[in-house]
């Protein structure tokens, strides 16, 4: 008999987490949750530990351990403790932020396959999770939507086949707003998508296509593909999740309903695809309109400061991310306007030196140094002296 496979999940009370969760809980034979992690949210962590048998132990930063049945770790070092502690065969990484780097880096490092949601990791950190990953000849399997369907579509095919990949973009909350009607959106606005639910910083980062920027990066390093042979083009039905087109003229493209459990169940258990639920399934055979538009780069120009970013290379992916969440969380807290998030990313980006080859102290010295510039920039506008 197959021994089940032990994931330990980082990120197990989000969006990603839960539905990691409910793909588990589908495959009881094949699978054994092995540790999980939350930030704060206790509560909903100690409620998970209840639904599954054989947890190996919990983290998250701030708990109460006398209630818990298995061990749990806490303080800022609680996920490398978990890691540490844990015996696992694959980390599903749906930590938010540049908080999950560290975590990528550590799984490769110590010998095991990564499952992705974390799309920081490869945005701030590309070239050393690229490293860890030829050291390790681990592998790292994508659970963005995205990278999933890119991934699903170059099945049996060969590198130097493919001629570009083309990420689709739905154009978030605003996608049929003009830029001039964006200057008081509200947080509530940003947070409504209209085809997926997911965590709130990945909604505002939909709105201001900050999100397909690092999803440009993101597979840059996942398939090794330079970066002027990655194209991005709006796609508002959220139905062909992403296309690969060939040497040939070829394109392949990956459809379905807006479910992430999908990309998240084949990163877990591809070429294996087990049966999903009824509802929701794309039915293929009715009448439907599928659009496609060229993006809109004046309407959306923080996407060429991304690409921009991904080809520098070094530290910028690290400054773009960390000013971002730093943007982000002060847009939601009511402190900065919408449109002011990507003058915060800019800012940040011309103000934080570079570093060309950054090992992992750099990388969080650069974060740190670009979530301090966004703040201070506030005070300036973000005018650059
Ligand atoms: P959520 O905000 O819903 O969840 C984030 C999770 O990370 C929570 O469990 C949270 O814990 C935990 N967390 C937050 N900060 C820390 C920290 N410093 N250390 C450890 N754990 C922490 O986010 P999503 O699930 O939406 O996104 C997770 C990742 O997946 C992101 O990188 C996102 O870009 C990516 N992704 C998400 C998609 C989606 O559909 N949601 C689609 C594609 C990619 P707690 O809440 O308890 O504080
Ligand atoms: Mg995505």
């Amino acid at each position: 008999m197959n021994r089940k496979k032990r994931v330990l999940l980082l990120g197990a009370t989000g969006s990603i987490g839960r539905q990691t969760l409910d793909v588990l809980k589908r495959h009881p034979d094949e699978f054994e949750l092995a540790g999980i992690s939350a930030g704060h949210n206790e509560e909903a962590l100690h409620e998970i530990a209840g639904e599954f048998d054989g947890i190996q132990a919990a983290s998250v930063l701030e708990g109460n351990e006398s209630r818990w049945t298995v061990p749990l770790f806490t303080g800022p070092d609680h996920v490398q403790k978990l890691m540490d502690a844990v015996d696992y065969d694959i980390l599903v990484n749906a930590v938010v932020g540049f908080a999950g780097l560290a975590p990528t880096l550590r799984a490769l490092e110590t010998g095991h396959d990564v499952a992705l949601a974390n799309k920081e990791s490869l945005v701030a950190g590309g070239q050393l999770v690229k490293k860890a990953l030829a050291a390790s000849g681990k592998k790292l399997y994508p659970i963005d939507s995205e990278h999933s369907a890119i991934w699903q579509c170059l099945q049996g095919s060969r590198q130097k086949d493919v001629n570009r990949l083309i990420i689709t973009a739905s154009g978030g909350s605003f996608r049929d707003r003009t830029r001039q009607s964006l200057e008081n959106a509200t947080p509530q606005e940003a947070l409504k998508h209209p085809n997926w639910a997911m965590g709130r910083r990945i909604t505002i980062d939909s709105a201001t296509m900050v999100n397909k920027g690092f999803e440009v990066i993101e597979a840059h390093y996942l398939f090794d593909i330079p970066f002027d042979r990655i194209e991005t083009v709006l796609h508002p039905q959220s139905i062909v999740h992403s296309m690969v087109e060939f040497q040939d003229g070829a394109v392949m493209a990956q459809l379905g309903s807006a479910d992430m459990r999908l990309p998240i169940q084949y990163a877990l258990m591809g070429p294996d695809r087990p049966r999903l639920e009824e509802e929701n399934r794309l039915d293929m055979t009715r009448t439907m309109t599928l659009e496609f538009r060229e993006m809109d780069f004046d309407r959306f120009p923080i996407l060429k400061t991304a690409y921009e970013a991904g080809r520098q290379g070094g530290s910028a992916g690290a400054v773009f991310n960390g000013a971002d969440e730093e943007a982000v969380a002060l847009f939601l807290a009511g402190k900065i306007p919408f449109l002011k998030i990507e003058d915060a990313i800019r800012y940040a980006l011309k103000t934080v030196p570079f570093v060309a080859d950054p090992d992992y102290g750099q990388l969080q010295e650069c974060d740190r140094l670009a979530r301090e510039a966004v703040r201070y920039g506030v005070s300036q506008d973000f005018r650059v002296e």
